[in-house]
This record gives structure tokens, C-alpha cells and sequence, in this order.
């Protein structure tokens, strides 16, 4: 069992967050990990707020994930959204019927006076999560794109568009005002390790770090920090992150998404086919893990889990030794 089996907190987007998360829970005693999810993604429609980050996080930690697609409950139908469709409503956004209920609750509680905070640890726990999900803020910090159209939000540039057009410019409304959430702030407190999801840096990990005092929280805790890098050999897994960072003038590597959390790291996990990139993180100051990082189903997401744990504690004690 790693030394920091108790307090473990990973910073996480969606799908790469998620997948993440599951093999941490997996890997981990139960209780000992909280994720700190993007709201960077979240938006009302119809009325109802929808946060697709935290959802995909709850739907995978309980299970209920639809595997193929990644996001959305499992076998879902879309009777809701057809009625909306013959109602004339937009519905690109494809909200399923199960998927309906959870934006129902979060919807009737939050007008109830409730915090996004309160209300995903209560909907995570009910559905069955197997880690404590809080969102980064709970106060609103929404993603803005400027492409040649003018700016855009996000879901209507993710989803509606399909990540079209080409992205010049991005922004997270709000974040500047916004507070980092209070059981966000005191999972950080607590940690003995963070990590950081091998999730979008621009669209799932920044939101989170451009929120007032967040990077500086997590640059004067002492737990160890590691990055999962979400490239392989210059691809995304999934997404548009490679054409992203490309249309911004970034590198598409490991190396280039490890530059975005500079200060912040003292660990990146790379797959192995980017070993040549090793000499450059370590140029950095930091420490590569070089492994198989593609997590192909829970059991493989558990098995990178148990070895980022593995190599932390080596580095832990060698950071120990060097100390005394
Ligand atoms: P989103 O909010 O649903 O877009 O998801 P995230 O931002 O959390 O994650 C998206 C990123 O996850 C993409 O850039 C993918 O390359 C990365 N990703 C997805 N699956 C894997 C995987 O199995 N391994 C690694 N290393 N990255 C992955
Ligand atoms: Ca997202």
C-alpha cells in the first residue's frame, strides 16, 4: 500500500478525468480520494443547469457511464429530448432521459439555496460514486472560445459545432472573481499526493487554475504533484486538444502540456513511445515516469494508478533522503 493512501487528490476534467479517477478509486483504500472537477463546461439549458464534467465523473465512478461513447448513462434513451425537438427547442446538446433526472435535482436543489458543492457530494454519493467529487468553484467560471465567428461558449463550439471553428483565443469568464470551492481548498489542505488528470489543460485543467488562488494553493502545498500527460505521441486519446494546442502556437507534446502547469509539477507520467521527450521534462526539474498511459478499461486504469503510487513513493523517499 503507498505511504499516501489517505488524502489523494486529482484534478480532473471529463473523460480523461474520469477514466483517471476510476482507476485511483480502484487502486486506493475507499475514502481516500477526493476529485476536483472543472466547471468551466457548465451551462443551463432549458432551464436546467447541466455540469458535464461532474457528471462524467459521477457516471463513471458509479458505473452508470455509458463506456463507448464516455460520457452519458449507459443505454439511455432520449424521449425527453425528442419531445423538446417536435416542441421546436434546440437539441443538439444530447441530454438523455436518466440524464434529465440528475439535471432535474441539481436544478431543484440549487434554487433551493443549495451549493454546487453540497449538491454534487450529495448526487455522487446516492448514485454510488466510489470517491468524493467537489466542484473547483461554486461560483460560476465558464469557458469562452473567440474563433473566426466571433466568441462563443463552450458547449455550442464542443457539442453544437464539433469543435468547429478553429480556436484564436480562450477565456475563463469569472474565474478571477471566483473562490475556490470550500471542500476544494481543504482537499488540497489535506493532500499527501495531487495529481493532476491526464485531462485538456486548456479546456478542463486551466478553468480550474485561472480560479483566484488556485495555482498559488496548490504551489505551497507540500504533497507531491504528478501530471498524467493526456498526448501520445502528439495525439489526443480523445478530443481536440492536439488541433487546440496547434491553432494556439503550443507545442503538441508532453513537453508542451507539462510547460502549462510550470511551477506546479514534480512529476510527469509520458508514454513510453515519447521517451525521447524525458531528457527535456527532466531539463524542467522534473522527474518522468515513462509507462503504458493509455487506459483502456478500469482494470488498465487501475493498473497506471497503482504504478504512478509505486514510482510517487520512490520519489518521496529519495526527496526524504536528499533532505537529511
Ligand atoms: P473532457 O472534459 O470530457 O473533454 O475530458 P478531459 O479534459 O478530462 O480529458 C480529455 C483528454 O483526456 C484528452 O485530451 C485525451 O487525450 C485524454 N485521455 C482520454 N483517455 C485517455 C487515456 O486513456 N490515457 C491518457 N493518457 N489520456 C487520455
Ligand atoms: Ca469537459
Amino acid at each position: 500500500m503507498p505511504p499516501f493512501a489517505s488524502n489523494v487528490v486529482l484534478i480532473a476534467g471529463g473523460v480523461g478525468g474520469a477514466r483517471m479517477a476510476e482507476g485511483l478509486a480502484r487502486a486506493l483504500p475507499a475514502g481516500a480520494l477526493t476529485v476536483i472537477a472543472n466547471v468551466g463546461d457548465d451551462d443551463d439549458f432549458y432551464g436546467l443547469r447541466v455540469c458535464p464534467d461532474i457528471d462524467t465523473l459521477i457516471y463513471t465512478l458509479s458505473d452508470h457511464i455509458d463506456r463507448k461513447q464516455g460520457w452519458g448513462v449507459a443505454d439511455d434513451t432520449v424521449r425527453a429530448l425528442d419531445v423538446l425537438g417536435t416542441l421546436a427547442a434546440p437539441t443538439w446538446m444530447k441530454l438523455g432521459d436518466a440524464d434529465f433526472g440528475l439535471h432535474i435535482w441539481r436544478s431543484w436543489q440549487l434554487a433551493a439555496g443549495n451549493s454546487l458543492t453540497k449538491v454534487t457530494q450529495e448526487a455522487a454519493m446516492r448514485l454510488g460514486a466510489r470517491a468524493r467529487i467537489v466542484p473547483a468553484s461554486d461560483d460560476p467560471v465558464r469557458t469562452k472560445l473567440r474563433t473566426a465567428d466571433g466568441w462563443m461558449d463552450f458547449q455550442p463550439w464542443f457539442v453544437g459545432r464539433r469543435c468547429e471553428p478553429e480556436v484564436l483565443e480562450l477565456r475563463y469568464d469569472g474565474a478571477e472573481k471566483a473562490k475556490a470551492g470550500p471542500e476544494a481548498l481543504a482537499a488540497i489542505e489535506a493532500a499527501e499526493l495531487i495529481v493532476f488528470a491526464p485531462s485538456n489543460p486548456l479546456l478542463s485543467i486551466e478553468p480550474i487554475l485561472a480560479i483566484d488562488g488556485f495555482r498559488a494553493i496548490i504551489a505551497d502545498s507540500r504533497a507531491p504533484k504528478i501530471g498524467v500527460s493526456p498526448l501520445i505521441g502528439g495525439k489526443a486519446v480523445k478530443g481536440p486538444l492536439s488541433r487546440l494546442m496547434a491553432g494556439l502556437g503550443m507545442r503538441t507534446s508532453s513537453s508542451g502540456v507539462a510547460m502549462r502547469y510550470s511551477g506546479l509539477l514534480d512529476g510527469f507520467a509520458i508514454d513510453t513511445q515519447d521517451l525521447p521527450e524525458a531528457d527535456e521534462l527532466q531539463g524542467r526539474g522534473l522527474s518522468v515516469l515513462p509507462t503504458d498511459i493509455l487506459m483502456r478499461d478500469p482494470q488498465d486504469a487501475e493498473r497506471l494508478a497503482a504504478e504512478i503510487l509505486a514510482w510517487t513513493a520512490v520519489l518521496q523517499e529519495h526527496r526524504k533522503q536528499a533532505a537529511s
